[in-house]
């Protein structure tokens, strides 16, 4: 990130939340689950796919935990009744990861079960990295009882391809992202070319050997090398999707789904938006320019 993008950041960040929210609001469908059901309605429109997701991390009581569960099972509700094409997306430290593993798992376990009945389908978000060994053990003890469950890897971790080779052999659906969170050197790639040719080879690496991939980038030259690998490997459309986050690279989104592959949207909602916006903030490489342009057009 340049510094002048870091400090305005660091500006956002010790404004009032009802400020941030002028900034944030590109990012996240809106406080309340309708507002998640009209994007997804909106996307549906479009022939996109959609994946929901409330937000809220790292909660401190249990009781936060069943409150996110319930949610989830509202947005599973949700898509039955109005026929949404969407999934929902977790994150384990909003299930109780932080607090208890046995509880979280008891949790993720409710969610993929209720959606397994609605025929639907859970994406268990990766964190960073104190949660990566503990969410491939719930992964795996749930995949022994559901096969509607997948995970997320990110490919500046040095340590996933390891990872998905054996995971490959289990035929797990992936997602596969470059990773948001602040790793230290000795567990995670830093250079920029360095993280997306590790992502190339592990997607090279997971389509060879069969595996579903949720390819989920905004970068232009990812996108491309992904092109290139389905081209190659002749995949047919359902052996893979792009995805990329609500409110980012619209123009890209929409080329896509043009040229004809499947692609699906990660929605976020909820009243706990403010980490993630910050977080996609952080991403935005015009954010000086963006910040400038929203509060030039508050009316
Ligand atoms: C569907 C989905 C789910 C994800 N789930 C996870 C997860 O479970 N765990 C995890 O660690 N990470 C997750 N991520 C985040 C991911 O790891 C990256 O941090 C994020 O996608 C940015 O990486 P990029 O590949 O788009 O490359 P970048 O190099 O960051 O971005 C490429 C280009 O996209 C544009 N762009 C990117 N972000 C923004 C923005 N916020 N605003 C405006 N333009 C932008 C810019 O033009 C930029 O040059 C997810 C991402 C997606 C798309």
């Amino acid at each position: 990130m340049n510094p002048i993008n870091k400090f305005i950041v660091q500006f956002v960040k010790i404004l009032p939340q009802q400020v941030v929210y002028i900034f944030a609001k590109k990012y996240v469908a809106g406080p309340k689950l309708e507002d998640a059901i009209r994007v997804v309605q909106e996307l549906n429109s479009k022939g996109i796919m959609a994946t929901m997701d409330v937000l809220g991390e790292s909660i401190t009581k249990k009781s936060e935990a069943e409150e996110t569960k319930k949610h989830c099972f509202d947005m599973l509700d949700v898509i039955k009744k109005y026929n949404l094409d969407a999934n929902v997306s977790i994150k384990p430290t909003s299930l109780g990861l932080n607090l208890d593993k046995e509880f979280c798992y008891n949790q993720i376990e409710e969610i993929v079960k209720k959606a397994k009945e609605y025929n639907n389908f859970i994406r268990i978000d990766m964190e960073d990295t104190p949660y990566t060994d503990s969410t491939f053990n719930i992964l795996k003890r749930i995949r022994e009882k559901y096969d509607n469950v997948g995970v997320v890897v990110q490919a500046y971790l040095r340590r996933t391809y390891d990872d998905i080779v054996k995971l490959n052999k289990e035929g797990v659906n992936y997602r596969l992202c470059k990773g948001i969170y602040v790793e230290p050197e000795h567990l995670a790639y830093k250079g920029r070319q360095e993280v997306r040719e590790n992502f190339v080879k592990i997607l090279d690496q997971m389509l060879s050997d069969g595996n579903y991939v949720g390819i989920a980038t905004h970068d232009d030259y990812l996108i491309k090398e992904s092109y290139r690998l389905i081209e190659e490997k002749k995949l047919p459309k359902d052996k893979y999707e792009f995805q990329m986050l609500y409110g980012v690279t619209e123009h890209l989104r929409d080329k896509i789904n043009a040229d004809g592959h499947r692609i699906r949207i990660y929605v976020p909602w909820g009243e706990h938006w403010y980490a993630y916006s910050i977080r996609r903030l952080q991403e935005n490489p015009q954010v000086a320019w963006y910040i400038t342009k929203s509060i030039f057009s508050l009316k």
